[in-house]
């Protein structure tokens, strides 16, 4: 039997009708987007699925072969270092799994504030606050700092979430050139008016571990009254000879201000990250910044495994040692058989190819071969100098070093890059 439209049979057509209307604007506007992606020569990122622990060996894609690791940022094993996960289950049994609150309700666990004390004690600072992640610790900083009034001065190639942070700011942006002093001088003096100036530069730059040159840019710091911000998330627990950063990589302790840095890399590879600097400054993030006083607090398992990560750095930890020897091995080994390696003495360790297709196809036949590494193609690096990405871990033997050379030779050989 047919009856008439009621209001509600209507309305719910009408609304029907929206929907579909807007999910037709939904797939129009993605495509749209995927085809500028791929028009402007980004490269499609593929996710490769792990069915094991992060460790020099893992299972990937449902392969059953293991393959060598030089892919990850757990550069010192950490990830999987018994005390570290004996106290990470120690920390979920004692605490359980979270607090399910934001540190200013009643997130604050006495091991949050034991990690943080450690942090500041590591770094030589006066206090520390954990973030979720070092994205949100940079994303939480500069708004919360600065006003019009000042300036912060940005090296061109410092990490996106260095970008973003100081975009949410209000205060004026000047970028200079990749780590060039000279550029950087002439926009420091250009913002003597500022109220406070703010020098802000990746430690170690994570495309290609290369370390910015700290000691020039703290002397330009001085000399033109700025603050010297660092994030050192390819530098904590990786450089420096008690794995202590670029500050101490320089030898210059005192004189970086404000470091942000993440727990989510060396130091136990699960998530956080953290500033460390002033008390004042600690206070005032803990009172204004945004992704601290709007978001849960770190898991517990998390913390406690951190808390045991930087004790085993501040114990002086043979294993920063055991990095650096396998940084300056495998460098030497690959410069051997004809590989161009961008210089430098970072576990990180970048592999020209310049072709990024020829990029490609080496990433694919090493992992062929049983070795896992990331071919960077632009836009993350710039076109023509596409690259492997390797990164070392005190956890590799020389023989697994050995191993990956020799299937570097052979890839490279039948692709043509050596
Ligand atoms: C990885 C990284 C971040 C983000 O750290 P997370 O803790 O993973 O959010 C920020 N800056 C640099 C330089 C990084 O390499």
């Amino acid at each position: 039997m047919t009856r008439l439209l009621t209001d509600d049979d209507s309305a719910s057509i009408t609304k029907k009708i929206e929907d579909c209307c807007a999910e037709e604007i939904l797939k129009k506007r993605i495509t749209e987007r995927m085809r500028g992606i791929r028009d402007a020569g980004y490269r499609v990122m593929r996710e490769r699925v792990l069915a094991s622990m992060q460790a020099p060996r893992v299972t990937i894609d449902g392969h059953q072969q293991s393959v060598l690791n030089l892919s990850s940022n757990n550069y010192l094993g950490l990830a999987t270092h018994p005390q570290v996960v004996a106290a990470s289950r120690e920390g979920l049994e004692k605490r359980g799994l979270g607090a399910a609150s934001a540190r200013f309700i009643c997130g604050t666990l006495d091991i949050h504030v034991e990690l943080e004390r450690k942090i500041a004690e590591f770094h030589g600072h006066e206090a520390a606050i954990l973030y979720a992640s070092c994205f949100d610790a940079n994303a939480g900083l500069f708004d919360a700092l600065l006003t019009k009034d000042d300036v912060v001065l940005s090296d061109s190639l410092n990490h996106a979430s260095i970008i973003d942070g100081i975009r949410m700011s209000k205060a004026q942006k000047l970028i200079y050139k990749h780590v060039d002093l000279s550029d950087l001088e002439a926009k420091l003096s250009s913002c003597q008016d500022a109220k406070l100036r703010v020098i802000a530069t990746d430690g170690v730059f994570s495309m290609d571990g290369e370390v910015a040159p700290l000691r020039n840019i703290c002397d330009l710091a001085q000399k033109y009254k700025a603050l010297v911000f660092i994030d050192e998330c390819h530098a904590t627990g990786i450089i420096g000879k008690t794995g202590r950063g670029t500050v101490e990589y320089w030898n210059i302790p005192g004189s970086v201000h404000i470091v942000n840095s993440s727990i989510g890399k060396a130091l136990g590879g699960a998530s956080g990250g953290y500033t460390s600097g002033p008390k004042e400054l600690i206070e005032l993030l803990r009172q204004r910044s945004r992704p601290y006083i709007f978001s849960s607090t770190l898991s517990s398992s998390v913390v406690a495994g951190a808390i045991k990560a930087f004790d085993i750095l501040l114990s002086g930890s043979p294993l920063v040692a055991k990095l650096a020897d396998n940084a300056k091995y495998f460098r030497k080994q690959m410069a051997d058989v004809g590989f161009k390696i961008i210089p430098g003495d970072h576990p990180l360790v970048p592999v020209l190819v310049g072709d990024a297709e020829k990029a490609e196809k080496l990433a694919e036949q090493l992992f062929e071969e049983g070795v896992l590494v990331t071919s960077m193609c632009f836009p993350v690096v710039p076109q023509g100098e596409a690259r492997i990405r390797v990164v070392l871990s005190a956890q590799h033997t020389h023989e697994d070093l050995d191993v990956c050379v020799r299937k570097f030779t052979k890839a490279g050989g039948k692709v043509g890059v050596i």
